[in-house]
């Protein structure tokens, strides 16, 4: 089990188990918050959890479009 550990304030330490549902990501487009399973995105072996960054659906619709 992976977690998240942070200290709040005067020793006091908060624990969050990492989930499918509760990772988080900020579209790096538009600013959207979406949700992330993070073993999609290790799926392929080579992601950088500290480079990588997930796009919205709209803005990853709208890049792919712009490649064709
Ligand atoms: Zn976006």
């Amino acid at each position: 089990m992976f977690y998240v550990k942070e200290e709040l304030k005067d020793g006091v330490e908060i624990h969050i188990e990492i989930t499918d549902e509760n990772v988080y990501n900020t579209c790096p487009v538009c600013g959207k918050e979406i949700a992330v399973d993070l073993t999609d995105v290790f799926s392929d072996g080579d992601a950088d959890l500290f480079a990588t960054s997930v796009l919205c659906g709209t803005c990853s619709k709208y890049i792919l479009r712009k490649d064709e």
